[in-house]
């Protein structure tokens, strides 16, 4: 029988039982803006489906039209969300948080943790373990590691007594307590020791990437040149530009070999900034990110933080008592809506800077896009960009209530 055109009323079903489904709705990254569906075979995507296409009458149907399908977006920079950290606490509270992730449209995240050493060492071999395991949302991809090679000149919200100086056997014990789990390290590369660590990185299968550093533009450039492909929430944390000093932001924004994070929630960067970074970058060296800390998901407020002050919860962001901003609590799909409606960026862009440039990063042939053959790692939204399903590897792991 072919497949309708015409708009039918969306009629959910639960996971997949079966084997094949025709998945109709409008397919955002598939490189084919023609497409009206998906057949979905298993965990993979098999065919684009097109107007008169025929189907099989014995395949399931989902039918999301007239919302969007797009590619499962790909957060490398995630502290948490739901109440709960990556950083601390027990498994249940990572399970916790990728639960809470594929309710906002991303099937895969690098787990991004900060802390003393110990409380590293305690962390790392926790995530290795959940990385392993299949969870029941968004997918544990690795680890991302803010730290602890970072410069207490530009520290943000990272408190300086975890930050230690570059060293190859500090960063072999990482390694070896991750079991290979971390896929990307922030470093500053003006640190006495950087360039060793950041070659070391590249031979371990660690994409580094600079961040809370106060490096000049040169030395932007030559750690690019011994392996660093990407930057951490570009702007934050790090020296600016300024005309005859075009700092640690100029290197980043001139060097087109170089990836660059972006944190678009409205409030850590100014849009014109944001403008200026697409600009140069283009969408494909753009990496769209949350930096969501646990607060993330959670009732705006003040929360109390043992020992660290209290935390102000509101517009996106949580605000520490002295006012510096300390990660955000804006959801990805809120952050794509603000870049679509406030600086024009077409829906096909915001997922590829969102899905196919992160899996590229993380070198995921298989993920980011809705292409024949690629994992069955989708999303469907709404107009407002609100997420209403969520499937990882062909299982729906959230449904909008
Ligand atoms: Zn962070």
């Amino acid at each position: 029988m072919p497949l309708r055109a015409s708009p039918a009323p969306a009629s959910v079903a639960s996971t997949p039982a079966r084997r094949r489904y025709v998945v109709a709705g409008g397919v955002v990254g598939a490189g084919d803006g023609t497409a009206i569906g998906f057949v979905l075979h298993g965990a993979r995507i098999e065919r684009l489906l097109h107007v008169g296409d025929a189907i099989a009458p014995d395949d399931g149907v989902l039918d999301f039209r007239p919302h969007t399908l797009a590619p499962g977006t790909i957060d490398v920079h995630t502290h948490g969300g739901a109440g709960c950290s990556f950083s601390a606490g027990p498994e249940d509270d990572t399970r916790q948080i990728c639960r809470y992730r594929a309710s906002t449209g991303t099937t895969g995240l690098l787990a991004t943790i900060t802390g003393t050493w110990d409380e590293l060492m305690a962390a790392l071999p926790k995530l290795r373990r959940l990385a392993e395991q299949p969870v029941d949302g968004a997918a544990l991809l690795g680890i991302h590691v803010e730290g602890p090679f970072v410069n207490p000149v530009r520290k943000g919200a990272i408190s300086p007594e975890t930050m230690r100086l570059p060293s190859v056997d500090d960063l072999r014990r990482l390694h070896d307590a991750a079991g290979g789990a971390i896929k990307m390290m922030t470093v500053a590369p003006e640190l006495p020791g950087a360039f060793p660590v950041i070659e070391r990185m590249v031979t371990l299968g660690i994409v580094p990437s600079v961040g809370h550093s106060d490096a000049s533009y040169e030395q932007v450039i030559d750690a690019v040149t011994s392996g660093v492909r990407k930057s951490t929430h570009t702007y934050n944390a790090m020296r600016p530009l300024l005309h005859r000093d075009p700092g640690t932001v100029g290197g980043i924004l001139a060097d087109d070999r170089v990836f660059a994070e972006l944190i678009a929630d409205g409030v850590h960067v100014h849009a014109g900034a944001m403008k200026v970074l697409l600009n140069a970058k283009g969408v494909r060296r753009t990496v769209l990110v949350t930096d969501g800390v646990r607060y993330a998901g959670l009732p705006e407020g003040i929360y109390e933080r043992p020992g660290r002050g209290r935390l102000r919860i509101g517009n996106g962001v949580a605000i520490t008592d002295d006012g510096t901003i300390a990660g955000s609590v804006s959801p990805l799909n809120r952050n794509l809506c603000l870049l679509r409606d406030e600086l024009g960026v077409p829906l096909e862009d915001l997922f590829t800077m969102a899905a196919a440039v992160p899996a590229d990063l993380l070198e995921l042939a298989t993920k980011g896009g809705l292409t024949p053959g690629a994992d069955a790692d989708f999303a469907a939204y709404d107009a407002g960009l609100t997420c209403l399903a969520t499937f990882v590897a062909g299982q729906q792991v959230y449904r909008a209530p």
